[in-house]
């Protein structure tokens, strides 16, 4: 069935950038056509009737025209509006890196509904309140299955015996998970992990996210499970997210008093032109513009 020149769909914002005098272009995800790019015509106009409802941080229900290279927005409403999020600037920024995964993750026009649904619930969770360091891990190790790479946790993976809990383990990004202590491994890409990150990262392969939400743990042992799951994203992706450059920033203590000073969107610049100097893709800047 040919799909119609305009058509209704849900989207979330996953980044943008300002193009021209006052339009700007979009990239959506949806769950019915995956990632596309849409451009919003004088939406920085005062007199634009969608200026302020095509916004991130929202499940948003827009009517798209088709378009020789992108849609044309041509109505938007909000569906869910995930205004706590804001408030913190750590969940602010998580909300940022999780939607650079879903967009390194996707190709365009291909359906992406339990990648969409994954970043639609985490959402709801930042907005819950949930630890943003505890959503993010979730969606990285269920973002990772989705991609058909879902991190092996229970065997080695090379010789593929089950994992003992009094043996010891090392974590192999390019292997695809643990190795045993029984098998070399690779001379490189390997570290040491300890046995509370190797079950909480089981943890974050089976348990529901309220069971995850309300664990204990030890702050190394998140460290350890957090450094783990970003090796094995960026070895999944193929490189580093920009924002997560942010995010390590605004999580120092100095960074935390800058913020006061509402340095938001400078810091973000900085952090996008260090993470990423030549900045070729347009969307490298303001994929990391906070809103405010
Ligand atoms: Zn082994």
């Amino acid at each position: 069935m040919p799909i119609p020149r305009r058509y209704s769909t849900d989207a979330i914002v996953l980044s943008r950038f300002d193009y021209g005098e006052a339009d700007r272009i979009l990239t959506l995800i949806t769950p019915l056509n995956g990632k596309l790019k849409a451009i919003a015509k004088g939406i920085r106009r005062p007199t634009s009737r969608i200026g302020g409802s095509l916004e991130p941080f929202a499940e948003l229900n827009v009517v798209l025209a088709r378009g020789r290279t992108f849609e044309v927005v041509t109505q938007v409403s909000v569906g869910h509006a995930w205004l706590n999020l804001r408030d913190s600037l750590e969940s602010a920024a998580t909300a940022w890196y999780l939607a650079e995964l879903a967009d390194r993750s996707l190709e365009e026009r291909h359906g992406a509904d339990q990648v969409y649904a994954l970043l639609r619930r985490a959402y709801e969770l930042l907005d819950a309140g949930m630890a943003p360091g505890r959503v993010a891990r979730w969606f990285e190790m269920h973002l990772a299955e989705e991609l058909g790479v879902r991190p092996e946790v229970d065997r080695c993976v090379e010789c593929d015996r089950s994992l003992e809990v009094d043996g010891r383990f090392r974590w192999v990004p390019p292997l695809g998970g643990v190795l045993c202590d029984r098998c070399p491994g690779p001379p490189h890409d390997r570290t040491g992990l300890s046995l509370d990150a190797l079950k909480l990262l089981k943890a974050y392969q089976r348990q529901d996210v309220e069971a995850l939400s309300g664990l204990r743990l030890s702050v190394a042992t998140e460290r350890e499970v957090e450094s783990a799951l970003r090796d094995f994203l960026r070895i999944a992706l193929e490189r580093d997210a920009r924002s997560l450059a942010f995010l390590d920033e605004i999580r120092t203590p100095e960074a935390a008093e800058r913020h006061a000073r509402h340095e938001r969107t400078v810091l973000a610049r900085e952090a996008a032109a260090e993470a990423n100097p030549s900045a070729d893709a347009p969307s490298a800047e303001p994929a990391l513009s906070i809103p405010t």
